[in-house]
């Protein structure tokens, strides 16, 4: 049985992908700062580890009959773009200190493959309509913000450890992920969850505040999409950079608009001022395509999925349970 360590499992996409790995027919150990907010982990073990802490990552990193077949490296201090511009400090020490010390000591530990899970926020702003950027098109570079700064470095880091100390290394480049399971409060949220949250908690005709003014362009993935992104990625040849994302472009108008029809109500939309990120970001799947990966869920069936699961986390908020 292939053992693999999923670390971030405590989180949205890790959660997500701790139950793949468990499907795959994997032995899996799960590690976070914390535990998993909205569900028990599947993994055969979790551990409750601060990866900044480079001892803790040799302790996540040891099993027996050692060591993992497969690490994947989801940990990040991260959040939507309310965070992601007034947390820039915590990204920057907080995400470089897990990865220095994950690729370096799974390195050190002779993990054979290790899988990085970079971000989109690496390109610079576009406009809308622009040509597709391919991976090597985000160089040079010119992120919008510490995220994508920190993103790039680690994408480098585990690039030279896979030329100078022969782990072999896979990295995604996310695109907007989301569906149920996924942080819908609090701050942390990101546009797919904070829209069917704002919308759940209005009443029939009211009134649903919405930064920016709605013209930003967006493209969203679907989790399941991704996590089998991530599993064919990480057993693909494919070096260097791979961007995995829905080629389905909408405007934060039209997330709206498709949150209120699945969830069947008329609202009315305030546009306010607020961190909105850049204006458009337009990048080619091709590399991700060459192996065989398509997103299955587009925008509205993936809506129609996550919408209940976080109307419902909004009824027991306000029912205070
Ligand atoms: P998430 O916040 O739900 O998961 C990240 C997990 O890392 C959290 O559970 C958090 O507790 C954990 N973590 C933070 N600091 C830690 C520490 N010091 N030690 C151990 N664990 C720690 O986010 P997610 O959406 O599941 O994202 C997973 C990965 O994918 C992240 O690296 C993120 O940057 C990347 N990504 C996500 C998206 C997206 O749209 N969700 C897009 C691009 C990239």
């Amino acid at each position: 049985m292939k053992k693999a360590l999923v670390c971030g499992a405590g989180g949205f996409i890790g959660g997500h992908l701790v139950k793949k790995l468990k499907r795959e027919g994997y032995w899996v150990r799960g590690v976070d700062i914390k535990e998993h907010e909205f569900a028990p982990s599947a993994a055969d073990t979790f551990e409750v580890l601060d990866l900044r802490e480079e001892e803790n990552c040799r302790r996540a990193l040891t099993v027996d009959g050692g060591p993992f077949d497969e690490v994947y490296q989801l940990a990040a201090d991260m959040g939507g773009m309310g965070f992601i511009h007034s947390a820039e400090c915590e990204i920057m020490h907080n995400s470089a200190l897990i990865n220095i010390h994950m690729v370096h000591n799974a390195s050190a530990m002779q993990v054979p493959r290790y899988f990085f899970s970079s971000s989109v926020c690496v390109y610079r702003d576009m406009q809308p309509g622009e040509p597709e950027m391919t991976e090597a098109e985000a160089i040079p570079a010119h992120p919008d913000n510490e995220y994508g700064w920190e993103k790039l470095y680690a994408e480098r880091m585990a690039l030279a450890y896979e030329r100078n100390r022969g782990m072999q290394v896979r990295i995604a480049r996310f695109q907007n992920c989301y569906g149920p399971e996924g942080t819908w409060t609090g701050g942390r949220e990101k546009a797919p969850a904070a829209m069917c949250r704002k919308v759940a908690a209005a009443p029939e005709g009211g009134t649903v505040e919405v930064w920016g003014d709605g013209t930003a362009i967006r493209s969203y993935t679907y989790v399941d999409d991704m996590v089998d992104g991530i599993f064919m990625l990480m057993h693909s040849d494919l070096h260097g950079a791979v961007n995995i994302g829905c080629p389905q472009y909408v405007s934060v108008k039209e997330l709206v608009d498709t949150v209120a029809e699945v969830a069947g109500k008329t609202v009315k939309v305030k546009y306010v001022e607020g961190p909105v990120g850049v204006q458009s970001r337009n990048f080619s799947n091709e590399r991700i395509y060459s192996i065989g990966w398509k997103p299955r869920v587009y925008l509205e069936d993936g809506i129609a999925r996550t919408y209940p699961w976080v109307a419902e986390q909004v009824q027991r908020a306000q029912a205070g349970s």
